[in-house]
């Protein structure tokens, strides 16, 4: 069986198991999201089930942010699989990362991606009190995106908002990065190619749907098929705005920064430091290059200090704007960075 029916996630391990016998693979480490995390030893038992016997199978427990993680300097430094699962995302965009975004290939380890579709479905009710949030806003073109658990219901969903009057649009993806509809925490393009007058988000959590606000400025609702529920995000994407400018405006003076560098394989990305590097150079500010796996509040405090005016972030650039936007100095993404050394309030950059 290639598809673990006891969870609730369609996840189907068959190309997972094609590629660990065509390559005779002998170690295999499967990665999962944290929220995915609880399904990891029903999903490493159904794929062992397929897979001869002697193939060692490790359950990845730390957390993956994304395809941006794979942790593969760890991992090749001890354990050496020959093959990574990884359950819950599609690869990351080479064009946001270093030119060396899958340098695994040339040393032999293969990373399989598997998608992770939630059973979950969206009730008419919800669907009718997402449409009458977004009628609110005077929104007759939708545009409708989702996380790559949700994209496979967004068809039907779409379905139910025509039903309701409005006119949903699902931008095409490309793969193997996107499919359609799909969004990630710091990619927007397929919603941004829409010419709507507003979104609907189909997905949990408050992540994604405030991206999406912070890179569109129109409408949001999400449609959450976990809590069952529909949520006019737009209040709070234009809260988390003003905060954004704000920190954009203390910046506006700041001399001296300390620009990260991200050490997670997709998000070290030389060509945006070079270009924040050039800008500050050009401006006459001064800068050190600080390398970064896991920018935490510690590692941010213990690295404070007088010297440091403000911080541009160019690892992932949500850190900024969800996990450190109360410190007490400007924490960046590398858009705002830009708009600070040009002392530019508009328009807004999210996030590169
Ligand atoms: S938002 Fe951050 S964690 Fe998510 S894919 Fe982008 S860089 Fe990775």
């Amino acid at each position: 069986m290639s598809v673990c029916s006891e969870i609730p996630y369609h996840v189907d391990l068959e190309e997972a198991r094609k590629a660990i016998v065509e390559s005779g693979a002998s170690k295999v480490v499967i990665q999962l999201p944290d929220g995915l995390k609880q399904y990891s030893i029903d999903i490493a038992e159904c794929l062992k089930s397929m897979i001869p016997e002697d193939v060692e199978v490790y359950v990845h427990a730390d957390s993956v942010y994304g395809s941006c993680d794979i942790q593969y300097g760890q991992l090749w430094a001890t354990l050496k699989p020959s093959l990574i699962v990884h359950i819950g995302h599609s690869p990351y965009p080479g064009e946001l990362a270093g030119p060396f975004v899958e340098p695994w290939e040339g040393l032999g380890v293969r990373v399989v991606y598997v998608k992770a579709l939630s059973k979950l479905t969206v009730s008419s009710d919800v669907i009718r009190e997402a449409a009458g949030i977004l009628k609110g806003y005077n929104v007759r073109t939708v545009g409708l995106v989702a996380t790559a658990q949700h994209t496979h219901i967004l068809g039907e969903v779409a379905g139910a908002l025509e039903s309701e009057g409005l006119k949903p649009l699902i931008p095409r993806g490309f793969r193997p990065y996107f499919d359609d509809g799909q969004i990630i925490g710091c990619d927007y393009r397929l919603a941004r190619l829409l010419r709507v007058d507003g979104f609907a988000y189909v997905g949990g959590g408050v992540f994604h749907p405030l991206g999406l606000y912070l890179a569109t400025f129109k409408p949001v609702v999400k449609i959450d098929p976990y809590e069952g529920k529909a949520v006019d995000m737009t209040p709070e994407g234009e809260r988390v705005y003003k905060v954004r400018l704000y920190k954009v405006m203390e910046a506006f003076k700041a001399e001296r920064w300390a620009v990260i560098v991200g050490l997670k394989t997709g998000q070290y990305r030389p060509w945006l430091v070079e270009r924040i590097a050039r800008e500050m150079e050009a401006r006459g500010k001064r800068y050190v290059l600080v390398a970064s796996e896991n920018l935490t509040l510690q590692s941010l405090m213990a690295l404070d200090n007088r010297w440091v005016q403000a911080f541009s972030v160019t690892s992932c650039p949500r850190l900024p704007t969800d996990d450190y936007w109360d410190y007490h100095k400007p924490v960046l993404t590398p858009g705002e960075t830009i708009m600070a050394l040009r002392g530019e309030l508009e328009p807004y950059r999210f996030p590169w």
